[in-house]
């Protein structure tokens, strides 16, 4: 391995981790949409359907902001 192999698997593990702090990876547990519950999940994702993933996200910003408000 030389060094422009080396920079670019640092520049790769540097950016995962950027993408991962921002977006924490959401996973089911038990295969079904973490949202709804009763729907499995659309390969690679927590959701059954784009719905429910803006669902989620949309009460995650409420809660949010409902504790930065107290
Ligand atoms: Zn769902």
């Amino acid at each position: 391995m030389d060094d422009v192999d080396l920079a670019q698997e640092r520049e790769e593990a540097h950016l995962t981790a950027s993408l991962s702090a921002r977006k924490p990876r959401l996973v089911s547990r038990n295969g079904n949409c973490i949202w709804c519950t009763d729907e499995p999940i659309v390969a690679n994702t927590a959701f059954c359907s784009a719905e429910c993933g803006e669902d989620f996200h949309k009460h995650q910003r409420e809660m949010q902001q409902r504790i930065t408000a107290e």
